[in-house]
């Protein structure tokens, strides 16, 4: 199906994402949508993370 391929790798298409403590949040790669944009997947993803190296 093609659906399977926009599955948001973040949050498997649950749309949330949870952390150790238990606190669940909207994923921030797909916006909650369970699903991601392959037209800015990919690079959206590696943006987020050179923003997360620089506040390290
Ligand atoms: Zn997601």
């Amino acid at each position: 199906m093609v659906e399977r391929n926009n599955t948001c790798k973040a949050c498997e298409g649950t749309g949330m994402l949870a952390d150790d403590e238990g606190w669940q949040y909207k994923c921030s790669v797909c916006g909650g949508e369970g699903v991601r944009d392959d037209n800015s997947g990919p690079t959206r993803i590696l943006d987020v993370d050179a923003t997360n190296r620089l506040l390290d």
